[in-house]
């Protein structure tokens, strides 16, 4: 029998899980089978799927195929219920994942305000937010960001970015779609600069963990030729574009990825992407005192995002050690806010969550940094 070249099920989809069963000399209907417990049920091991026969459960430890769950590695629970997660892959790097139980998913950014819909859920099941990482690191060094000072360790693998989001479920032990589950890819790293991987995870998270791409927002610092990319993929999250800053000048020195990427460029994509029926797109805006949060920056910003369905979340900045910008008063974020809601662009003040723990935007790495 040939060698598989895998060494995980999990990040494998149906036509993968197919060429491992022929391979055994089983049956097809194997690979749903395997499909079914590795993303349906989340087992942890490939001897828990009691779908399978005995022999072909022996085939796939022999090949040293296992689920490939990524471990817990430590955990910190915030005074508001935000969990923070430090999850080690097999290679012993890290990122942190993030759980927002209930009620939150509107300020948290999903591009989908937590009570516009009038789905009835019992109050039995759970409803939340995951901030899912796409990268160990992040590449783009934005100046007002603690992920950005780790730098660029790797890419998370398909099977990685689905594994953190399992094991956040298997922890808290919800299961969508009974429970309500929202995705946002906002946490560490440019999910644009790992695209095959994010949009493989993302077909994986709606066919096999239940998760349907309306649940699911993904945001970019304006990877501008993955936005056209993006707007052609057949199962696609909601766009969301961090935006921070009303002009190029102020953009470039928050963003240098705005050298490449300028803001007529970005805008330009913003506006040919095609949204669906009752969508917006959603601009991410951190507001940094006295910096980007004049009410003329405001101004600024409602003359860009002119005519786009847009929606915008407000951030205060949240800061931390080593960031040299300070988080604006209420007064100067409420002020922002006021611009552009007269502008009758809906506008949305993000609360912070697990600020206490370093969950909040931006605050990813400490952990990592420690346990590095
Ligand atoms: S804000 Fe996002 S894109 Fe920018 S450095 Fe941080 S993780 Fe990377």
């Amino acid at each position: 029998m040939p060698e598989t070249k895998h060494n995980s099920l999990l990040g494998l989809d149906l036509q993968e899980l197919a060429a491992i069963a022929q391979e055994a000399g089983e049956p097809r209907y194997r690979a749903q089978q395997l499909f079914d417990a590795v993303y349906g049920q989340r087992v942890k091991s490939a001897e828990q799927i009691s779908t399978l026969p005995a022999e072909f459960r022996n085939v796939l430890t022999k090949q040293g195929l296992t689920v490939g769950l990524p471990v817990i590695e430590q955990k910190f629970v915030s005074r508001d219920g935000t969990v923070r997660y430090l999850i080690a892959f097999a290679d012993g790097q890290t990122v942190e994942t993030v759980w927002m139980p209930e009620g939150d998913a509107g300020e948290t950014g999903d591009g989908s305000e937590a009570g516009d819909e009038l789905e009835k859920v019992s109050p039995k099941r759970a409803r939340a937010t995951i901030c899912v990482s796409s990268q160990v690191g992040c590449a783009v060094d934005c100046q007002f960001c603690m992920t950005a000072l780790l730098g660029i360790k790797r890419n998370l693998s398909a099977g990685e970015i689905v594994g953190q989001i399992c094991a956040v479920l298997n922890d808290q032990e919800v299961s969508p779609p009974q429970d309500r589950v929202n995705l946002v890819f906002m946490g560490m790293g440019e999910p644009f600069l790992n695209y095959e991987n994010f949009t493989k995870a993302v077909r994986l998270l709606v066919e096999g963990v239940g998760i349907p791409e309306s649940r699911m927002t993904v945001s970019t610092a304006g990877i501008v030729p993955r936005i056209y990319d993006f707007a052609e993929e057949p199962v696609r999250p909601k766009l969301a574009i961090s935006l921070n800053a009303s002009n190029d000048e102020l953009r470039t020195r928050l963003m240098p990825l705005n050298k490449k990427w300028d803001l007529e460029k970005l805008m330009t994509a913003a506006r040919d992407f095609p949204l669906r029926n009752r969508e917006r797109l959603t601009f991410e805006y951190v507001l940094l005192d006295e910096v980007n949060d004049s009410v003329q920056n405001a101004r600024e910003v409602v003359e860009l995002i002119r005519g786009i369905r847009a929606k915008v979340n407000l951030i205060a900045l949240n800061s931390g050690p080593e960031i040299g910008f300070r988080t604006p008063s209420e007064e100067r974020v409420l002020a922002f806010q006021k611009v552009l809601v007269a502008a009758n662009i809906p506008t949305f003040i993000r609360r912070p969550r697990g600020r206490d723990i370093y969950a909040a935007c931006g605050q990813l790495k400490r952990t990592v940094e420690i346990s590095a």
